[in-house]
């Protein structure tokens, strides 16, 4: 107990003084239980994948599915990305999780195109990965052993993967689109330097956060920055998806405002791919 006290010491830093509360030991005690429980399901392969249809806005033909990562814990008991996501960069299990992610979306992609010839697949990527030698390698590979083409993929990816060493991430991102996949920055305008970066990145779409999509409709200054967004985006040759579209009316709005793309519950929820396969046809 005295070494997590120390070791969360010095994760808060030498400028703060840490307080020892029982309550903490038994935080750790979760992480340790979690991070296990998801090891377990990583080797057993009990991961799924859901897909959330991306739409275009003017005609409102699904153009893409992203990926999003599931694990139930227990019968009916999903833990959120937002839990278990964070955790596995922190333990590194965030690479074989991913590896199985973006071979799965290869194999379910392969199924969908069945439905749909000219569907893209969306996959997240951590920052993580995006620091591992040898990543670019293994994502054509991985592309290449699912016949599928580079065009048919793409990667999204937040900000946070400048955080490190921003030369190395936008050298990597040049290689991807040289190499014919499609760059997305996800969560744009919810980071630190949004105009800044957007600039530096050589992204081919962007989607812009969920929380200046909500309410579009009810506040103008959320309308305006939607505006400048777009504009930007125009200027840079950059598609633009809104994401958490739920109402009809915001659908709408943003077509109005010229956004290409939109994705949220309005079209449909992430779903299981037999479900999804269902939506298509
Ligand atoms: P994201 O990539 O920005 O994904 C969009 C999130 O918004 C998803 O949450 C989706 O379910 C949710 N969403 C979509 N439409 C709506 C809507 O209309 N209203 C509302 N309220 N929410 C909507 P989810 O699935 O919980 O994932 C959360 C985040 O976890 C993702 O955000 C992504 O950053 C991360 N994530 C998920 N799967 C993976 C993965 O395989 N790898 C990595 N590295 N990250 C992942
Ligand atoms: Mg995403
Ligand atoms: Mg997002
Ligand atoms: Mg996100």
């Amino acid at each position: 107990q005295a070494d997590i006290a120390m070791s969360m010491a010095k994760r808060q830093g030498r400028n703060h003084l840490f307080f020892y509360k029982p309550q903490i030991a038994q935080n750790q005690r979760l992480d340790v239980n979690l991070r296990n429980q998801f090891q377990q399901a990583i080797d057993q392969e009990r991961l799924q994948l859901f897909y959330q249809p991306i739409v275009d806005l003017k005609t409102g033909k699904v153009i893409a599915a992203e990926a999003l990562m599931r694990w139930q814990i227990h019968e009916g008991n999903y833990v959120p990305p937002a839990k278990f996501i964070p955790m596995a960069e922190t333990t590194g299990q965030i690479i074989p999780a991913s590896q199985w992610a973006f071979a799965q979306a290869c194999d379910d992609l392969r199924v969908m195109l069945q439905q749909q010839s000219d569907l893209q697949v969306c996959v997240n990527l951590s920052a993580v990965q995006f620091s591992r030698a040898n990543f670019f390698e293994q994502i054509v590979a991985t592309i290449e052993e699912h016949q599928l083409t580079n065009q048919q993929v793409e990667l999204e990816l937040t900000e946070s993967i400048l955080m490190d060493d921003s030369e190395h991430a936008i050298a990597l991102i040049n290689r991807f689109r040289e190499a014919g996949l499609s760059m997305t920055i996800d969560d744009f305008g919810t980071g630190f330097s949004s105009l800044s970066y957007l600039k530096k990145l050589p992204v081919n779409k962007l989607k812009i956060d969920r929380a200046f999509i909500q309410d579009i409709i009810k506040k103008p200054s959320d309308e305006a920055i939607v505006r400048g967004i777009l504009a930007m985006a125009r200027q840079l040759n950059i598609a633009v998806v809104a994401e958490g579209i739920e109402t009809k009316e915001q659908a709408v709005r943003l077509a109005e405002l010229g956004c290409d793309y939109g994705q949220g519950y309005y079209f449909a929820k992430p779903m299981p791919l037999a479900e999804f396969m269902e939506f298509l046809a």
